[in-house]
């Protein structure tokens, strides 16, 4: 049975970096040309290394990566006794509008890197309201103006059809190749798709990260399946998926 994904095929993984850091453009993004796989990297739009590297992402995002909305500032709930994010960066006490206009501002300044008018989002700290809990505000359909689909908290294996706006994914940080892989492997049969959030690749990139080998080797696991498995951009699975008659 053919499938909705290049080459008629039925399994995608689309690989997720956050946080916009130095290694994912040096070292992240060529791994996966080289093995002729795409990736999806959620840049805040504030990040040092963004600014003082435009060219670098630029082409990043010229070899057919995807640089995803990570918001500006990276606003999370702060939670009690923790000093971070800073206060003036804290979800419990943004507003709506507020957080829409940095979602705006983002996408913004992402499209003066990459010229691309549709991108995923990621949601930091995987939130997607603002206010005090118990008197939260979603803006996910405010999201929809921005983004193709949203990556928000945990989840497996999406089936091959039209894809939910929200998506869960595997988070592999701390994690080795074998688990990962394990929870790749069920595509192969199944088809499907599954998103993977990864933030540093290797020890002192990020506080959350994949060891370096194991990253490789989860990457040659899946170069290996190429002709099952399509290593696609958030965004570009999703379009495939949407296309699907429904
Ligand atoms: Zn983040």
């Amino acid at each position: 049975m053919t499938g909705p994904f290049p080459g008629g095929r039925r399994a995608a993984v689309s690989l997720t970096y956050d946080d916009c850091l130095a290694c994912h453009r040096l070292a992240v993004a060529p791994a996966l040309s080289a093995r002729d796989m795409l990736g999806t990297f959620y840049c805040t739009a504030n990040a040092g290394d963004l600014h003082d590297n435009v060219e670098s992402w630029r082409a990043v995002a010229e070899s057919g990566h995807e640089i995803g909305n990570h918001t500006c500032f990276h606003p999370c709930r702060r939670q009690e006794g923790r000093d971070w994010p800073d206060r003036a960066y804290d979800l419990n006490t943004y507003s709506r509008k507020r957080i829409v206009d940095e979602v705006h501002l983002a996408d913004r300044v992402l499209r003066l890197v990459d010229g691309c008018e549709r991108r995923s989002y990621a949601a930091t700290c995987g939130q997607t309201s603002v206010g005090p809990l118990g008197a939260e505000e979603s803006f996910v359909d405010d999201l929809r103006r921005f983004a193709t689909v949203v990556r928000s908290g945990r989840g497996g294996i999406q089936p091959l059809r039209r894809p939910d706006f929200v998506l869960g994914s595997h988070g592999a940080d701390g994690k080795d190749a074998a688990t990962t892989i394990a929870a790749i492997e069920p595509l192969l049969d199944a088809g499907g798709w599954l998103l993977i959030t990864m933030h540093g690749v290797g020890k002192g990139t990020h506080g959350l990260f994949v060891d370096e080998a194991e990253h490789t080797a989860i990457l040659d696991w899946i170069a290996e399946r190429s002709d099952r498995i399509w290593a696609g951009t958030v965004s570009g699975v999703a379009e495939r998926l949407a296309a699907l008659p429904a």
